[in-house]
C-alpha cells in the first residue's frame, strides 16, 4: 500500500480530471503487477526552485530509464527563494564542521562553478572579506576563522586594516578575513538551465503553473492532484521550499517542524555610490544567527545590494512590508515552536524589526563597514523570504533536513547556502531516491 496518505476527500472536492499535459507527454508506463496499472511519471518533483530542479537533474542524469515531472505552481521557475536571494556562491566557511551544510556547500560550490563554466552561465569568483569593526567582535572573528580552517576553505587568510583598504578602499575595519573562493551568480539562470537539461532527457517534463493541491493514494502509485488535473506517479519528491511542511502534511508526513517565514529587505546603492563596494563585504557573524548582519553584495548584474534584515513575515510568499495572509499567519502563530522561538530571541527580533521600519537605523549599521556612506547613497531594493524550519522546542533547525518515507522524499529544511549547495543536495537526493525507490 502506498504510504502517501490518501487525500481522497480533498481530491473528490477538487473534482479531479486527468491532466491534459500528462496525457500528451507522459510515458504511460505500466506496472507489471498482473493488473497493468498505468502511471504518467516515475517521479514527480514538487517545486521548481533550485533544489527541486537540481534533484530532478541529478536523477535524470544518473538513471536514464526514469521519467520525471517537475511541477511548479508559479508561471515562472525560481519565483521564490531561488529568485529572491543575494546571489552569493558561499564558501562554506561558517557552517558547523561535519554538518550537511558544511559538506554540501563546499562540494556544491565547486560543482556549481564547473556547471556554470560548462553551460555559459554568468558568474564571478570575486572573493569576499569579513570585517571586524570593534574589539568586542574579535572572539567571534577568531572562531569564524578557525571554523574556516576546519572546513578546509581554500585560501582563507587574516588581513589587517591596510589590506582591507587595498581590497575595499572605502571599508574600515580593525581586522579582516579574506575568502577568495566566494563568488556571485544569478541562481535563476542556473535554475532555468537545469530545467532545460532535465527536459533534454527522455520523457521528462518541467510543468509551470501546476500547483499541487492533494495526493490521492492508489495501490501502486499516487495521483498528484493539481489545479490542472491529476498526474499518476510512482514516487514523489517534495522540494516546495516555503511550502514544504504543507506539502509534507498533504502526503501524511508528520514532520515535527514548521516553516516560519522571515522576510529580508534589501537596500541598493545608487549609481553614484556603487564604486564604494568592489565585491562582497560582510560583518563578523553572530554564531547563533550567522544569517543576521547586513552586508554589501555586488551582484552579477553590477548592482550593489545592502542588507538584508530578517523579520517575521505575515505571508510566506509576501515581499512587501505590509503583506498579510491570514492562513500563513495562523499557521505560524498557532504553532508553539514559533512562540518559544520569539520568547528566546526577542532581543534579536526587536532589533531586526526596528531596522526594518527605520532606514536610519539600517543605514547606521551599514556605516560601520563603510563610514563614508551617505544617507542618499542608498535606496530601497528587493526583498526575499526565507523558509526557516523551526522545531517544536522553538529551536530554528540549523542543518539541511531531508526525510524519506516509503514512496516519497521530503526536503524539509534547505535554507542558505542551499542554492550554492544545490547540485550536491541533488546528489544526496538522487542517492536517497536510488536506495529508497530502488531505481
Ligand atoms: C533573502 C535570502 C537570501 C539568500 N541568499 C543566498 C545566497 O546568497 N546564497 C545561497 O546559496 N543561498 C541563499 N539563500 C537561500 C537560497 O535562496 C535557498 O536556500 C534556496 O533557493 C532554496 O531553494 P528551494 O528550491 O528549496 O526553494 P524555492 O526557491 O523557494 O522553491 C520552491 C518552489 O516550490 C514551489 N511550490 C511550493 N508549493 C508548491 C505546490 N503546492 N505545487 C507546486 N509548486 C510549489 C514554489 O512556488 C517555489 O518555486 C537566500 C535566501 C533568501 C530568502
Amino acid at each position: 500500500m502506498n504510504p502517501v496518505r490518501n487525500s481522497k476527500k480533498n481530491a473528490n472536492m477538487l473534482n479531479v480530471v486527468r491532466n491534459p499535459m500528462a496525457a500528451e507527454h507522459s510515458t504511460k508506463r505500466e506496472i507489471s503487477n498482473g493488473m497493468k496499472q498505468k502511471y504518467d511519471f516515475d517521479i514527480v518533483v514538487i517545486g521548481g526552485g533550485i533544489v527541486g530542479l537540481a534533484s530532478a537533474y541529478k536523477i535524470a542524469h544518473n538513471h536514464s530509464g526514469i521519467s520525471i515531472a517537475v511541477l511548479e505552481k508559479e508561471d515562472e521557475l525560481a519565483a521564490h527563494q531561488t529568485g529572491h536571494n543575494s546571489g552569493v556562491i558561499h564558501s562554506g566557511l561558517y557552517y558547523k564542521p561535519g554538518s550537511n551544510k558544511a559538506k554540501t556547500c563546499a562540494k556544491g560550490r565547486k560543482e556549481l562553478v564547473a556547471f556554470s563554466k560548462e553551460h555559459g552561465i554568468r558568474y564571478e569568483i570575486c572573493g569576499k572579506i569579513i570585517v571586524a569593526t570593534r574589539e568586542k567582535e574579535l572572539a567571534n572573528f577568531e572562531q569564524v576563522f578557525r571554523n574556516g580552517l576546519e572546513n578546509e576553505i581554500e585560501g582563507i587568510e587574516k588581513i589587517g586594516p591596510n589590506e582591507i583598504k587595498e581590497i575595499e578602499p572605502f571599508c574600515h575595519g580593525i581586522a579582516g578575513i579574506r575568502v577568495p573562493c566566494t563568488g556571485i551568480i544569478d541562481f535563476s539562470e542556473v535554475a532555468k538551465k537545469l530545467a532545460e537539461l532535465i527536459e533534454d532527457k527522455g520523457a521528462n517534463k518541467v510543468l509551470k503553473s501546476h500547483k499541487v493541491l492533494a495526493f490521492e493514494s492508489q495501490d501502486y502509485f499516487t495521483n498528484v492532484v493539481t489545479n490542472k488535473g491529476s498526474l499518476a506517479a510512482r514516487y514523489i519528491i517534495n522540494c516546495a521550499g516555503l511550502q514544504c511542511d504543507k506539502v509534507a502534511k498533504m502526503a501524511g508526513v508528520e514532520a515535527k517542524m514548521r516553516i516560519v517565514p522571515f522576510r529580508g529587505d534589501y537596500y541598493e546603492l545608487t549609481e553614484e555610490a556603487k564604486e564604494k563596494v568592489k565585491s562582497l563585504i560582510y560583518p563578523v557573524p553572530d554564531p547563533a544567527f550567522p544569517f543576521l548582519g547586513v552586508h554589501f553584495t555586488r551582484k552579477i548584474d553590477g548592482s550593489v545590494e545592502c542588507g538584508p534584515n530578517a523579520v517575521f513575515s505575515f505571508k510566506r510568499e509576501g515581499y512587501g512590508k505590509t503583506d498579510f495572509s491570514f492562513r500563513d499567519s495562523w499557521d505560524a502563530l498557532s504553532y508553539r515552536g514559533t512562540w518559544k522561538m520569539f520568547f528566546k530571541n526577542w532581543k534579536y527580533g526587536l532589533s531586526e524589526y526596528t531596522r526594518a521600519f527605520s532606514m536610519k537605523l539600517f543605514f547606521r549599521q551599514l556605516q560601520r563597514l563603510i563610514p563614508s556612506l551617505a544617507a542618499d547613497d542608498i535606496k530601497p531594493g528587493n526583498a526575499g523570504v526565507r523558509a526557516q524550519a523551526v522545531g517544536v522546542n522553538g529551536e530554528p533547525i540549523d542543518d539541511f533536513r531531508i526525510e524519506r518515507r516509503e514512496n516519497s522524499i521530503h526536503v524539509l529544511n534547505a535554507p542558505s547556502p542551499a542554492a550554492t549547495a544545490s547540485l550536491a543536495i541533488g546528489d544526496y537526493v538522487n542517492e536517497m531516491a536510488a536506495e529508497q525507490f530502488n531505481l
